[in-house]
C-alpha cells in the first residue's frame, strides 16, 4: 500500500484510502478534509456544514505539524505531499487548492505524470 508523508514533519497523512488534512478557505472556514489517496480521483469527505464553492483558493495544512503544504516553489494555487509507494521510493504529488480545479501531477525522477481534466493549467510551471 501507498502512503502519504508530510514533506515538512514527514507525518503520515493517509489512512487506508484517504488523505488527511486541516483546510482554511479564504473565507476563512477551517475543517478537516479526506481526500481520495487515488491519484487522479477527486473525490472527498468533509463536514456537510463546510460548503466549498467552486474557486474557493482551500489551503492545505498538515494535521500533524500545522505548516501550510503550499507549494509556493512552482505555484500559490498548487499543494504538495510526499507519496511513499509500496518500494519506498518518494515522489513529490502536487495538487491544486482551487475548489473544482482537477489536476495532480506526481513527480518521478523519470518523468512528470499528469492527472485530471485540467492538467493543463500547470504543467508549464514544473
Ligand atoms: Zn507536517
Amino acid at each position: 500500500m501507498k502512503h502519504y508523508i508530510c514533506p515538512k514533519c514527514r507525518g503520515y497523512l493517509s489512512v487506508d484510502n484517504e488523505i488527511i488534512f486541516i483546510t482554511k478557505t479564504n473565507n476563512h472556514d477551517t475543517a478537516m478534509v479526506l481526500l481520495s489517496a487515488e491519484l487522479g480521483n477527486y473525490e472527498f469527505r468533509k463536514n456537510s456544514n463546510v460548503n466549498f464553492e467552486p474557486g474557493d483558493h482551500v489551503n492545505f495544512i498538515c494535521p500533524l505539524c500545522y505548516e501550510n503544504l503550499n507549494a509556493e516553489d512552482v505555484d500559490q494555487n498548487l499543494a504538495k505531499v510526499i507519496m511513499v509507494e509500496e518500494d519506498g521510493t518518494e515522489v513529490n504529488v502536487l495538487f491544486s487548492k482551487i475548489v473544482g480545479e482537477k489536476c495532480t501531477y506526481s513527480i518521478h525522477e523519470k518523468g512528470i505524470k499528469a492527472f485530471g481534466d485540467d492538467a493543463d493549467k500547470y504543467i508549464s510551471k514544473l
